[in-house]
């Protein structure tokens, strides 16, 4: 494996030569930042950080990966630890429920509204909107994030949470984490053309790159506890009990 790091002042891209297959995506989306007649052929400072996060996220092979070197305020472990000790104390307190309400939108478009959460005897108002699209390739307007790609950013976002917090709360420092996740449909599932096809993943794959100046047995310790404790790393490595309840309406009243 040939791996090279190039740093930059607010990020660092890390080069697998053996894993690139020379799209050149990269190149065409920042061409200061990507340049093969220059030595190094890397340089992040050539744009700005989110340019650089935006370019590396194009490859797709995964022989580029990026992490944002974070200066941001770290988790309050002082909170974090009285809250674990209401939930050891009552766990009737630890009790979450999430809501939202999807509408169609025409075409493929949906907007999904975020309700009240519930936690333990509270209820938090919550109301952000959540836009979904498909590709024109796949019939929709391009204008949002397919659903498939915003199941993999849950589950990003979801063990994201969990290594920072644990993090915070074993005292490992911190400065960098990025997590890039594939998964591949086969859309016979889905178009109704094999039912022995799984319309769903079969697999999905991540690579997790953590910058951080802790040993690494303890980094892996972090990484091997996300697996055990993350809600969405569950949600996508078992099986959920699905409970649908239809109701058709009609205007012919
Ligand atoms: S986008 Fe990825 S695979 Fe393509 S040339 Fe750049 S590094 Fe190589």
């Amino acid at each position: 494996m040939t791996v090279t790091v190039f740093q930059g002042a607010g990020v660092h891209v890390t080069f697998d030569a053996g894993v690139c297959k020379h799209h050149g995506a990269c190149m065409r989306a920042q061409p200061k930042v990507f340049d093969v007649s220059r030595t190094p052929w890397i340089e992040p400072d050539q744009a700005s950080v989110e340019q650089v996060l935006d370019a590396v996220s194009q490859c797709p092979t995964g022989a580029l990966r990026a992490v944002r070197h974070v200066t941001g305020p770290a988790v309050d472990v002082g909170a974090l630890e009285g809250f674990v000790d209401k939930v050891r104390t009552d766990p009737s307190a630890g009790a979450l429920t999430f809501r939202v309400m999807t509408t169609w939108q025409g075409g493929t478009a949906s907007t999904a509204r975020t309700g009240p959460v519930t936690l333990g005897s509270e209820s938090l108002t919550r109301s952000f909107t959540i836009n979904a699209d498909e590709p024109r390739e796949l019939l929709g307007e391009d204008s949002a994030p397919n659903p498939q790609e915003l199941l993999l950013a849950a589950l990003n976002a979801c063990m994201t949470v969990g290594y920072v917090a644990n993090a915070a709360a074993l005292g490992l420092p911190l400065k960098g984490l990025s997590i890039r996740t594939t998964g591949t449909l086969d859309l016979r599932g889905f178009l109704g053309l094999d039912a022995a096809v799984n319309p769903g993943y079969d697999e999905v794959s991540y690579q997790v790159n953590i910058v951080s100046d802790a040993p690494p047995a303890d980094i892996e310790a972090l990484h091997r506890h996300v697996q055990r404790t993350s809600p969405n790393f569950h949600n996508f490595a078992r099986a959920i009990r699905m409970n649908s309840d239809l109701r058709i309406e009609s205007e012919q009243t």
